[in-house]
């Protein structure tokens, strides 16, 4: 969302079509035609992701990314590497060259935002990592160690059904790393507690869900850091839309290809142990930062920092945001009749139904306790509401299992709704009339929608 993108191509309509699709979702865009603008730009003015064009004349997109990667001030900041459709190989060099992601041209819409959206998130725990390392040691310590971390020797979880396949990219991944096969998920859950580096999921998995098995993964605190990569099927769009959501760190296409599959596996271990060499060595977790301990969505300290940019811009014309306020009810009687941690697993499972039922620019938090907030980015009051009785009906109308599936439990929510109105509006203004909305939705009997105009 509020974040600076440094788009840089050197033909000048790809440079404004992608500056007028990422203007109209809220980024602020930097734009360089050629390699040595768009080094000199990424040194001063600091964006938050590089969208590089491969093919330039001069210094290709290659060598830019090279650059930024070697250098300890830029080496952070994510790169999308844009290439051709049929450019397999330039996805090889360009994960050789340290790319982050890839974007086939011409540019999906719903994969580019998927994909800034995620990149976002992780330079926004980098950058409060390298703020706090910043203030207790020397940067440059990281930078170095950083450097010497490799993207080999790793321990990877396959979690596959399909058993001559989950063999083939065993035997292609061992030939750097250490793969391991676990064919239900069940299992597959346990093992990932363990010391593991990577996740491979076969998200077209016969006997098991693996969008869902990815979103277990995510709401779990011992699992919650590992990457996942996703196998699937590229005609399958909705499914590639809901792993992205769910937060699926990067796509293999079937049929796989192996190259591909080391250098893909490669590039998330080496990333995965930059940010736990980060993590390990501050004294704060990561997750303080930007994520909410118990469920793993957005903390209120990140959901305000990005309303409060939402709402600005709403408020100098440009698109509503919208806000659901939601609370559990009776939540206490839970607590109560079946104990805290049942309590906690009703958290954990209503912040995955939640994460899986909004749109991937929307942005769901937990406000604290039993209450949650979804930001809806370009969404006025009526839709915002539509929304919110969706996901009521959703919770109330399929229980939650809880421990280890033995009980089943009917939860119901109570939503309050609201969206910017005028020049004069706050974030503050806004929750609490999302805030009034909630309370009237108790007063008149639980799980209820009540959407507030003023
Ligand atoms: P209402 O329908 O009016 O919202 O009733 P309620 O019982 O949901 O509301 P109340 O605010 O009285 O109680 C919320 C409870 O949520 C009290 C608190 O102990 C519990 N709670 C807050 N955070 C957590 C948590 O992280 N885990 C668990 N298990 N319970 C929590
Ligand atoms: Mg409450
Ligand atoms: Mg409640």
């Amino acid at each position: 969302m509020s974040a600076r993108i440094l788009v840089v191509d050197d033909i000048e309509a790809n440079v404004r079509l992608l500056e007028a699709k990422l203007t109209a979702e809220y980024y602020e865009v930097l734009t360089a035609s050629d390699g040595p603008t768009a080094l000199a730009i990424a040194a001063s003015e600091k964006p938050d992701i590089v969208l590089l064009d491969v093919m330039m004349p001069g210094m290709d997109g290659f060598q830019v990314c090279r650059r930024l990667k070697d250098d300890p001030e830029t080496r952070h900041v994510p790169v999308v590497l844009v290439t051709a459709l049929d450019g397999r190989s330039d996805r090889i060099a360009g994960l050789e060259a340290g790319a982050d992601e890839f974007l086939t041209k011409p540019i999906d819409d719903v994969m580019l935002f998927a994909r800034v959206r995620s990149l976002t998130r992780l330079k926004a725990v980098i950058d409060e990592l390298r703020v706090r390392e910043a203030s207790g040691r020397r940067i440059g310590v990281i930078a170095g160690a950083s450097s010497r971390l490799g993207g080999t020797g790793g321990r990877v979880l396959i979690v596959d059904d399909h058993e001559r396949q989950a063999q083939r990219i065993a035997s292609e991944l061992s030939i750097e790393h250490r793969p391991v096969i676990e064919t239900e998920p069940d299992k597959a859950l346990l093992t990932a507690r363990g010391p593991v580096d990577l996740v491979i999921v076969n998200a077209t998995a016969r006997s098991f869900d693996g969008l869902r098995f990815s979103a277990q993964l995510r709401s779990d605190e011992a699992t919650r850091h590992l990457p996942i990569l996703a196998i699937v099927d590229f005609d399958e769009r909705p499914r590639l839309m809901k792993a992205l959501e769910i937060g699926v760190n990067d796509l293999l296409a079937k049929p796989i290809d192996p190259q591909e599959l080391s250098a893909r596996a490669r590039t998330q271990i080496r990333r995965k142990r930059y940010t736990d060499y980060l993590r390990d060595n501050l004294d704060h977790s990561l997750e303080l930062a930007v994520t909410d301990q118990l469920t793993g969505l957005h903390n209120r300290r990140y959901m305000t920092g990005q309303l409060e940019a939402l709402v600005k811009r709403a408020a100098h014309g440009g698109d509503p945001v919208a806000a659901l306020l939601i609370d559990i009810d009776h939540f206490k009687k839970i607590n109560d009749g079946y104990g805290h941690d049942v309590g906690d697993e009703v958290l954990r499972e209503f912040a995955v139904r939640l994460a899986s039922n909004v749109r991937a620019v929307d942005l769901p938090c937990r406000y604290g306790g039993e209450e949650f907030v979804v930001v809806m980015p370009g969404t006025r009051l009526e839709d915002a509401e539509r929304i919110a009785e969706r996901i009521r009906l959703h919770v109330a109308g399929s229980p939650f299992r809880v421990a280890q599936g033995s009980e089943l439990l009917t939860a119901t929510i109570s939503v309050g709704v609201a969206a910017t109105q005028g020049p004069e509006d706050t974030p503050d203004a806004l929750l609490k009339r999302a805030d009034e909305g909630l309370y009237e939705a108790k007063q008149s009997g639980r799980n209820k929608v009540i959407a507030r105009a003023a």
